[in-house]
């Protein structure tokens, strides 16, 4: 389903451009069944991307129509779901606890199964360069770490970052407090199940996490995660906070219990 709530301003035949708002763009890949968002965000002197994508195509052609402004990309975590475009920019950062997986490639998730994800269920025309025999995530050395507590100045456009583990180690959720807008990556998204079940992830490290977010930033106008529907409102982090406690009153924070469904979202342990 795309977005109904924001006007598409570039409809591109690979990626779909959302305006959230005069300076910040949801860039999405609804030919995929991942459907992937990555979120341009400009300040005054530089603009930062946040992921870059699928790979299946070029993201900096959609971003090079968007500003004209330096671009740093901060990587929500290191999935190639996430990384796709980050050789065509410059500046990449990445979480201290995954800057490994970006130099050396993601531990235990084999490539076949990489690619096997990657080229299913695709119902758009994907560009000739795309090859799912030989599709390769990024790797390479990012510019700088990223640490809890960090925050990214864009030119009167503050970000601050929250290391929010669980889906990965090195998960990051990023808080632009000029707008009031909280892009959670793979923590929290609604539709289908957040993915805290194979090696690498931890379902504790998830629900503490989600704890967090939903009780640890003040003023959240809007949550932006990188899957599925674009621009969930605040009100789903009481439902968040309720299921925290339920999945530990329950003890069900650990691997192998299944698909817990709550009113708008669901985790997977
Ligand atoms: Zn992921
Ligand atoms: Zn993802």
């Amino acid at each position: 389903m795309q977005s109904t709530q924001y006007p598409i301003v570039i409809d591109d035949p690979w990626f779909t451009v959302s305006k959230l708002d005069e300076t910040t763009f949801a860039i999405s890949e609804y030919g995929h069944w991942e459907k992937v968002h990555s979120f341009l965000l400009i300040g005054q002197e530089r603009a930062a991307l946040i992921d870059t994508g699928l790979g299946i195509d070029n993201m900096k052609r959609m971003t090079d129509q968007l500003t004209d402004l330096p671009i740093i990309v901060l990587t929500t975590h290191v999935h190639a779901d996430h990384i796709g475009s980050h050789g065509q920019y410059e500046e990449i950062y990445v979480h201290e606890a995954e800057e490994d997986w970006l130099v050396s490639g993601i531990k235990k998730l084999s490539i076949e199964q990489i690619r096997k994800d990657i080229s299913r269920d695709i119902t758009r025309p994907v560009p000739a360069s795309f090859d799912p025999e030989t599709y390769t995530p990024f790797q390479g050395k990012p510019t700088g770490l990223l640490r809890d507590g960090d925050v990214i100045e864009l030119g009167e456009r503050a970000l601050n970052l929250y290391h929010t583990p669980g889906h990965s180690p090195g998960h990051i959720s990023i808080y632009d407090t000029s707008r009031g807008y909280l892009f959670t990556g793979d923590l929290l998204y609604d539709e289908t199940p957040v993915y805290a079940f194979f090696p690498t992830t931890s379902p504790e490290d998830l629900v503490n996490s989600l704890e967090r977010i939903a009780t640890k930033i003040t003023g959240i106008q809007k949550i932006f995660g990188a899957h599925n529907r674009i621009g969930l409102e605040p009100e789903l982090l009481e439902t968040v906070k309720e299921a925290v406690g339920e999945l530990r009153g329950k003890k069900l924070v650990r691997f192998g219990t299944g698909v817990h469904q709550f009113d708008g979202f669901s985790v997977r342990f």
